[in-house]
């Protein structure tokens, strides 16, 4: 059983997890609106990914007997001065993300729960992705500012990212 101190810990990464996905839904409709189909199927991409990092918090807490408590889900967001505006914000918030598994793993570290920091690992290693893909759209944005033609091409490169399941529901 997981120790009451750390349930509520790991209860704090899923909210944060949650308001993850709901930020980058809010990016989804940014980037709609702006008629730049490939960064909202980018985003959309993110937005599952967000959720399944809360569902592997949400198993694990079960597995060991934990009680997960969902809090109310922060107002993300919904404008943003440009797409370098939104990566921008993406980028940060990822930085804060990984600063809260910092803190999570620290904290499972100093409760004695090794088996949590183990667990932990997986997300230790997953936010330098998250910050790594993040920021490199924005360093690519910056060099693109100001040219329609290199928007336009990297708006059909982020269309071709693959989501790890789809959110499209057209089709039903
Ligand atoms: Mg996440």
């Amino acid at each position: 059983m997981i120790k009451t101190d750390l349930q509520q810990a790991f209860n704090k990464q899923i909210n944060e997890e949650l308001f993850s996905a709901y930020l980058y839904v809010s990016m989804v409709n940014y980037f709609e609106s702006q008629n730049l189909k490939g960064f909202a199927a980018w985003m959309r991409a993110q937005v599952v990914e967000e959720l399944i990092h809360a569902n592997k918090l949400i198993d694990y807490m079960l597995e060991r007997g934990g009680d997960v408590k969902l809090e109310a889900i922060g107002k993300p967001e919904s404008a943003w001065d440009n797409p370098l505006a939104a990566f921008e914000a993406a980028y940060a918030h990822e930085c804060h993300i990984s600063a809260c598994i910092n803190d999570l793993y620290s904290a499972s570290v100093k409760a004695g729960d090794h088996a949590a920091a183990i667990f932990l690992n997986w997300f230790v290693s997953e936010q330098v992705e998250e910050e790594a893909s993040a920021d490199d759209v924005v360093q690519r944005l910056k060099l693109s500012q100001g040219a329609p033609g290199a928007l336009f091409m990297l708006d059909r490169e982020l269309g071709a990212r693959v989501p790890p399941v789809t959110l499209n529901t057209a089709a039903d």
